[in-house]
């Protein structure tokens, strides 16, 4: 009796199409950092593939590496955006990896095939300001890609979007002859300005929304559940878990489910969220390490049910905004210790 993290790659081959509708032409190169978000880099990128990506975004060198590893001799490129170090070029060239070269230091030690340069438009995160990219312009590099990443694309409204992308601009045509991209999951929601030749969005293509509220248009790839071990009867005032977080205010029936925390599942949850059971939400008494309770009361449960607490009702953005956080980190979390189970063609 275990909680199972299913990951519906059909789904994710729905996501993929969504976001292709909406990018009007730009090529989509998903983004499958931190293990495809805690979904397995591996069997993501696969059907990725079949679905038509060639480029795939990685964070870390060893990520690219594996990724190589589990494309095998599917033709596609890996761009990694920790960028390279000299200690990293051998192992780079080795695994036909293409370093995001966010310094002028590193557009001037990469001297492999693709050259992507990041520019930094006001995130003030990673990439080359406007001025280095006027240096390196005029030592003659010629990146085939510039890139930049937007700070604020989930508020339409915020004027720091038209700034980024003016920005954008000024480097662009320091590069006349490059692809240009600039878009993740919420950037190709703002406008068709922003989506150039190529975007890159991660967690769209996993059925989170471009606002953070959950949006229809996307299918859940990532279904948490888990069985009920217990259901236990409170009476009013009776005092539960760690530093009594909750106290019965009437009698009342919560089931206990085996998973937590170490699950992945936000312990910020614990207030606000809810599980889903038979349909209707449940909303959660505690959330510790290994085990978490939801509220049954008046609920025909029983041992052994199954409980959802992330899929097709139990929203990612419903509980990332309940835990205080971003879909992206809940994802992430889950691949910790719960067994993962793929389903649809891969
Ligand atoms: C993580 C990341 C993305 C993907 O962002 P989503 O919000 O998951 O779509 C795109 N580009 C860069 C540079 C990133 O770091």
């Amino acid at each position: 009796m275990l909680s199972r993290l299913t990951v519906d790659l059909d789904a994710l081959a729905h996501n993929h199409g969504v976001l292709k509708a909406a990018a009007g032409g730009a090529e989509i190169a998903p983004v499958i950092k931190a293990d495809g978000y805690g979904l397995g880099a591996g069997p993501v990128a696969r059907r990725l593939h079949a679905e038509g990506a060639r480029t795939f975004f990685v964070a870390r060198l060893e990520e690219g590496e594996a990724l190589r590893r589990e494309l095998g001799a599917r033709e596609a490129a890996i761009l990694v955006l920790d960028g390279v170090k000299p200690a990293s070029i051998s192992r780079l060239a080795a695994a036909t990896l293409t370093p995001v070269l966010a310094t002028r230091d590193q557009a001037e030690i990469w001297t492999g095939g693709l050259r992507v340069l990041h520019v930094d438009t006001g995130m003030n995160r990673s990439g080359v300001s406007l001025e280095q990219a006027q240096t390196l312009a005029s030592t003659g590099f010629r990146p085939d890609l510039v890139m930049s990443h937007l700070g604020s694309a989930g508020e339409p409204d915020n004027p720091r979007n038209a700034a980024q992308l003016e920005r954008f601009k000024a480097a662009l045509a320091l590069f006349p002859a490059a692809r240009a991209s600039l878009a993740a999951t919420a950037g190709i929601y703002l406008s068709a300005e922003y989506r150039f030749d190529q975007v890159r969005p991660g967690i769209g293509l996993f059925g989170g929304g471009p606002r953070e509220v959950p949006d229809d248009r996307f299918r859940a790839v990532a279904l948490l559940t888990a069985p009920i071990v217990e259901i236990r009867a409170l009476k009013a005032g009776d005092q539960v878990s760690y530093g009594a977080t909750f106290t019965a205010t009437d009698d009342m029936q919560i089931a206990i489910l085996p998973l937590g925390y170490a699950d992945g599942v936000l312990r910020t949850a614990h207030k606000r969220g809810a599980a889903w059971l038979d349909g209707a939400p449940a909303r959660f008494v505690f959330i510790t390490m290994d085990l978490i309770a939801v509220d049954v009361t008046d609920r025909s449960a029983a041992p052994g049910d199954e409980v959802e607490l992330l899929g097709v009702h139990a929203r990612l953005d419903d509980l990332a905004a309940a835990a205080g956080s971003v879909a992206h980190e809940c994802l992430v979390r889950l691949g910790a210790r719960t067994e993962r189970v793929y389903v649809g063609a891969h």
